[in-house]
């Protein structure tokens, strides 16, 4: 295991590129128009990211189709498509510690989760997608004599994917390789908080063997490039992960363009249920801590919501705190760091905004609640447990996206499943029981 040392030198060697990633090389964008990519734990500038817009969607949308259409993906060999992915997963492990050092620097988390979750499911998820094409078998159909119905996988052309900031490189490997696996040309944006690891691995790609063309990168915001891919006719797919207002809004953009297929991955609110029967409070706890303050509260099926029956509400909620205490904000490159920094400026006045209406709404802060500095810098948040909460409250209505639980309390199996089932939001659910 590298050293906090080892990985503030590996961070300090690297040469960022934060140009857009078309036709297989990296490219201004074409206004020339640049936005900085800030170091959340240091505030200091990464690098100049190329803000893509229409003009450039165009560009590498045109580029896509024509990949597409000459068929030197699509139609290649399945074996060879297999090849050049697991040569990319390749190159992906053999880069490990740089891919986990650019998320680091680049929203925040902690190095220790991206080498133990998110550079080995990246890694994973291109090995397995790889290996489907050529195992996945299409099917046929029972027919009349005399008739034969076959049901076979095709791609479709152009899948524009956009992405969110909270794993970059995963969430980028989910959409990507699927898409690239079934022989579509990809223009990806990646979210414009962190996109550094991304553009890396479009120019891995390229030397994995992925023809030029098949597989786009463009940084820019969601309100220029993020709405041009939606709204653009020769998108065929639209693979969607980030907030439930975007996703709304992405639906819209497909009814007033061609009404692309749009797949989405959208917000939560997840409710964690522990039961006056639950035999290991401590587990409970400790789990429950790790559920809402991992990745610094910045995870879609983050339990935000705990509701605790009334026996043990007592023990629980000491048993929290206590487990809360062992997440504390640190520099995100030391491997014994278990919470970073929040993305940005903008998330942590989220999280104080959040915090302050709880308890102004009737809820009692047991601890948190304030900005906190490692080194005197950085966009850090302290872990926060609010008790006192019901569902009337704003900030267990809505997702924060940050290190703040809401503790609640029920009486009756009943109440806990309609008090769980009580929000605009369906992802992810805890339940702590023997019975
Ligand atoms: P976001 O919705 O603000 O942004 C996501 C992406 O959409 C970004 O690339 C952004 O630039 C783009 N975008 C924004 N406005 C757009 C527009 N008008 N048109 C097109 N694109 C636009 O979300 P975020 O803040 O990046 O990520 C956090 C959210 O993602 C949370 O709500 C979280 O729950 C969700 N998330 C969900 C999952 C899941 O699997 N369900 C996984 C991770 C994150």
């Amino acid at each position: 295991m590298k050293s906090h040392a080892d990985w503030k030198a590996l961070s300090e060697s690297l040469t960022l590129n934060g140009q857009a990633y078309i036709n297989g090389s990296f490219q201004a964008a074409v206004s020339g128009e640049t936005f900085p990519s800030i170091n959340p734990a240091t505030e200091a500038k990464l690098a100049d990211i190329a803000s893509c817009d229409q003009a450039d969607v165009d560009i590498a949308v045109e580029n896509a189709l024509q990949t597409f259409r000459s068929g030197v993906w699509s139609e290649m060999a399945p074996k060879e498509r297999k090849n050049v992915l697991l040569k990319l997963a390749d190159l992906i492990e053999q880069h490990q510690d740089e891919f986990a050092v650019l998320d680091t620097m680049d929203m925040g988390k902690s190095i220790s989760e991206m080498v133990a979750i998110d550079v080995p499911d990246t890694i994973d998820c291109f090995r397995w997608t790889a290996e489907c094409i050529d195992k996945v078998y299409g099917e046929i159909a029972p027919t009349a004599p005399g008739t034969m119905a076959l049901i076979s996988h095709e791609p479709v052309g152009v899948v524009a994917a956009i992405t969110p900031w909270n794993y970059p490189l995963m969430m980028v490997a989910w959409k990507v390789a699927p898409a690239l696996a079934a022989g579509n040309s990809v223009v990806l944006k990646p979210s414009e908080k962190a996109c550094l690891s991304a553009l890396r691995l479009a120019e891995l790609a390229t030397e994995a063997g992925v023809p030029d063309g098949v597989f786009n990168v463009l940084p820019g915001f969601g309100h220029t490039a993020g709405k041009a891919l939606a709204l653009h006719h020769d998108v065929h797919v639209l693979a969607f992960t980030g907030s439930t207002r975007v996703a709304g809004m992405l639906m819209e953009y497909a009814g007033q363009s061609n009404m692309k297929r749009v797949w989405l991955e959208a917000g939560g609110k997840s409710p964690n249920l522990i039961f006056d029967d639950c035999d290991d409070i401590k587990a409970a706890a400790a789990t429950s801590a790790a559920a809402i303050f991992s990745n610094q509260g910045e995870v879609c099926i983050a339990c935000s919501r705990i509701y605790v029956q009334k026996g043990v509400k007592e023990e629980f909620i000491a048993a929290l705190t206590e487990a809360a205490a062992r997440f504390q904000p640190g520099d995100p490159l030391d491997p014994n760091t278990n919470m970073g920094p929040m993305v940005d400026e903008a998330q942590l006045d989220t999280v104080r905004r959040y915090v302050q209406s709880g308890v102004e709404e009737g809820g009692t802060l047991l601890c948190g609640g304030e900005p906190e500095y490692v080194e005197g810098q950085g966009f850090f948040a302290k872990p926060t447990i609010i008790a006192d909460a019901n569902n009337e409250m704003t900030f267990v209505k809505e997702e924060i996206f940050g290190p703040v639980l809401a503790v609640c309390e029920f009486e009756t199996e009943e109440e806990a499943i309609e008090l769980a089932n009580d929000s605009q939001y369906g992802l992810g659910a805890a339940i702590w029981t023997s019975n």
